[in-house]
């Protein structure tokens, strides 16, 4: 119909200049205050939540290095600001990323210390690394969640973030199903992040602030740096500033309180050929 789009004109205009408002009144509003400017903005259009994330205690759980950058590494360097409590797990040692010349085990090696040198960057504690095989982590589940369960009942996190349940990668959807038959407290919250596939998300934080330490910790990966383009990733977090402001870097989250979570990974699990039986 011709009648519409004279009116999409007119509120696309006034959807910028309300952006270029909020931009201006950035550096007068504290930063609180700007979340919630944000989040009434993502609001006005059914978007997600935007908040600093809330958690006293967060499981932090990835398939590789250097997903604990690429997917959470912004609001793991909010925390550690604060002085929250966070403890990493990374599944595998990522020993099977092609690097010419090197052998699989050397890789391993040199991608712990890339994760090493990665969380000093974010003053996160040192990971720790449960050395299971990359490639393979959906043949032995049972496993991987035993091993989440004891650190959830060691460590007692108020939340877990990890890779959100349709990740583009086996072993990353392999963790999301692990935690999913892992011991959790019911009203824990597990909050899906997003690598290799935008999530739909109902949490945003935005990680504008924290944007080059998260940078300078995913400079630390230097393995995967060499083999794969890690700009495209984080233009994941480019875009989602749409919700807010439209300026900065966001990164996005699928929670779900854990009773909700496993509930939907089990219907998954019994539905999906796409997730690990
Ligand atoms: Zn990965």
């Amino acid at each position: 119909m011709g009648t519409s789009r004279p009116k999409s004109r007119i509120v696309s205009a006034g959807h910028r200049e309300f952006n270029r408002l909020l931009n201006r009144l950035r550096p007068m509003v504290p930063p609180t205050g700007w979340e919630v400017l944000q989040t009434l903005q993502s609001n006005s259009r059914g978007g997600p939540l935007i908040l600093a994330p809330p958690h006293e205690r967060v499981l932090v759980l990835a398939p590789h290095p250097d997903d604990e950058i690429l997917g959470c590494g912004g609001a793991t360097a909010l925390l550690c600001a604060k002085g929250r409590a966070i403890r990493t797990l990374i599944a595998t040692d990522g020993e099977r990323l092609p690097v010419p010349g090197v052998q699989p085990l050397e890789v391993g090696e040199l991608r712990r210390e890339d994760a090493l040198r990665a969380a000093v960057v974010l003053g996160a504690p040192p990971p720790v690394f449960l050395g299971f095989g990359d490639g393979s982590l959906a043949a032995v589940l049972n496993d991987l969640s035993a091993v989440i369960s004891r650190h959830v009942a060691e460590f007692r996190p108020d939340a877990l973030y990890a890779p959100w349940l349709f990740d583009a990668h086996a072993d990353h959807r392999a963790l999301a199903m692990a935690v999913a038959l892992a011991s959790v407290p019911a009203t824990t919250e597990v909050w899906g992040y997003e690598v290799w596939a935008a999530s739909p998300a109902n949490r945003l934080v935005d990680v504008t602030s924290v944007w080059d330490d998260k940078n300078r910790a995913l400079g630390e990966h230097r393995v995967p740096a060499g083999v794969f383009d890690t700009a495209g990733h984080l233009a994941l977090n480019r875009w989602r500033s749409i919700h807010g402001s439209g300026s900065g870097y966001m990164e996005a989250y699928f929670a779900l309180h854990f009773s909700d979570y496993s509930q939907l990974a089990a219907e998954l699990r019994a539905a999906s050929p796409y997730h690990p039986a």
